[in-house]
């Protein structure tokens, strides 16, 4: 398949009156709040993995990308009150399918969007097959098989990261960073969405606010 060079990040908010309510109710006492994360029929073909490697992802590849991605998303969100499940009625639900159908009326190609759903929530979802491209295209030369597979699960935990702030954070520019090494970054269209580092900027501390931290272990 040809990528598009233009990619974006799709997002449309609903808020509603009761969404600080919800975010009172969230910050008391010791609430963890739940994140569903799944893979919803996704096939793992990859036209563009296929012809750089000459060949599709195993078996063993595919369950690598899906378990690399839940662990990378899980990352992200690490010392904060929400946990990363597969449960798919979650608060806030990110689903990885394998292609979005192709929709005329948005320029350019999303790869990536979700709704925020203010009391409920909120849900996006994430096209497989562009993803992989994007990861095979900014594949240094030399990369290894293993680690292109790897980058491809990297780089769908780390969006799906960045579709659970839109949900949590619907209010505010959460694309207002210029640091490419962050999940806040507004294009997945970036080496940095699947190899090296990634941190959260501007929303890190925006986060922490609506999320809360969790304790410390006992010692
Ligand atoms: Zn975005």
């Amino acid at each position: 398949m040809t990528v598009s060079a233009r990619v974006v990040i799709g997002v449309a908010a609903l808020t509603t009156t009761l969404l600080l309510a919800w975010q009172v109710a969230r910050r008391s006492a010791d609430h963890v709040v739940a994140a569903g994360f799944w893979f919803d029929g996704v096939t793992f073909e990859s036209p563009a993995f296929d012809a750089a490697r000459g060949g599709p992802l195993s078996a063993a590849e595919r369950a690598a990308v899906e378990s690399l991605a839940r662990a990378e998303l899980a990352a992200a969100f690490a010392g904060l009150r929400l946990d990363v499940t597969a449960a798919r009625t979650a608060h806030y639900r990110v689903r990885v399918v394998q292609a979005f159908q192709p929709r005329q009326a948005i320029r350019g190609m999303a790869v990536a969007e979700s709704r925020a759903l203010g009391a409920l929530g909120g849900e996006g979802a994430i096209d497989f097959t562009t993803l992989a491209a994007l990861a095979v295209r900014f594949a240094p030369p030399g990369t290894a098989r293993a680690d292109l597979v790897a980058a491809i699960g990297r780089g769908i935990g780390r969006v799906a990261a960045h579709e659970l702030a839109h949900q949590i954070l619907p209010r505010g520019n959460l694309h207002a960073t210029t640091d490419e090494a962050s999940y806040d970054f507004g294009s997945i269209d970036r080496a940095g969405q699947f190899y090296g580092p990634m941190h959260w900027h501007f929303a890190g501390p925006r986060l922490r606010d609506v999320l809360g931290v969790r304790a410390a272990p006992a010692q």
